[in-house]
């Protein structure tokens, strides 16, 4: 089953319009002729300059986050509508930064990803273990939670990417091995087969997030289960093109 692998950027609370814009015009050159799709996550505000910056180029801006109401007195949130009217084609959603600072939960993840899905975008779903967990050789028990919650009443989970992104690796520096990420994946994967059919989650995207860099991308992308990566902190700089290019 062909997968089109998919590398996204999640540039978080770093750049500006300024600063960001100039990443994306000397990136673009680099990343013409990648084999997988291409995506930059960036805070709302920024949307605008990016969409501009990127033009013409095969650079998709995609949200960090996004409310599940369409409108309403929901102060310093944003809706659908908005992010449609730039374009928009992905949104980040329930990231474990989300989770753990602005009180996430999966069921706040579960109507983010279905109202993601309702405005015809593309929900970057994410869910991973803590360090406590994976030591208390709890991570298939926490991933098959999330998961079960985070989906319940999503019509076609083909539609979703889900981002496994173990906790514990997220801009530390420390990378879950190949194995690890691979045999982790491939579980996420099962269990996506059971919540629905197996022949959907053959299908499914799932990046591995926590770490990735212009070092160990291709061990990671060379596994059978890893569809690309969410990266965060190689995504502020040039080395998201050799991650992009990870198979040149
Ligand atoms: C992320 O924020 O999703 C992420 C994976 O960050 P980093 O690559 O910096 O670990």
């Amino acid at each position: 089953m062909e997968r089109k692998p998919f590398i996204a950027g999640n540039w978080k609370m770093n750049m500006t319009a300024e600063s960001g814009a100039k990443l994306i015009k000397e990136l673009a050159p680099l990343v013409k002729d990648a084999d997988c799709d291409v995506a930059l996550c960036v805070p709302a505000i920024l949307i605008p300059a990016m969409t501009e910056a990127a033009k013409g180029t095969n650079i998709a801006i995609g949200a960090e986050n996004m409310h599940w109401e369409p409108k309403g007195a929901y102060t310093g949130e944003i809706s659908a509508d908005m992010l449609k009217e730039y374009g928009v084609k992905y949104v980040i959603i329930g990231h474990s930064e989300r989770r753990q600072y602005f009180g996430e939960t999966d069921e706040t993840v579960n109507k983010r990803t279905k109202a993601v899905l309702a405005a015809g975008m593309t929900p970057i779903m994410c869910i991973g273990e803590t360090l406590e967990q994976r030591e208390g050789g709890i991570t298939e028990e926490v991933l098959s939670k999330q998961l079960g919650t985070d989906l319940a009443g999503v019509e076609d989970v083909t539609k979703v990417v889900i981002a496994y992104e173990p906790v514990w690796a997220i801009g530390t520096g420390r990378t879950a091995t190949d194995e690890q990420a691979q045999e982790t994946i491939a579980f996420i994967r099962k269990k996506i087969g059971e919540l629905f059919c197996p022949k959907c989650a053959e299908k499914v995207i799932i990046q591995y997030g926590g770490s990735m860099n212009a070092g160990n991308c291709k061990g990671l992308m060379a596994q059978p289960d890893i569809d690309g990566g969410l990266i965060g902190g190689a995504s502020l700089k040039l080395d998201f093109a050799t991650i992009v290019n990870y198979n040149k």
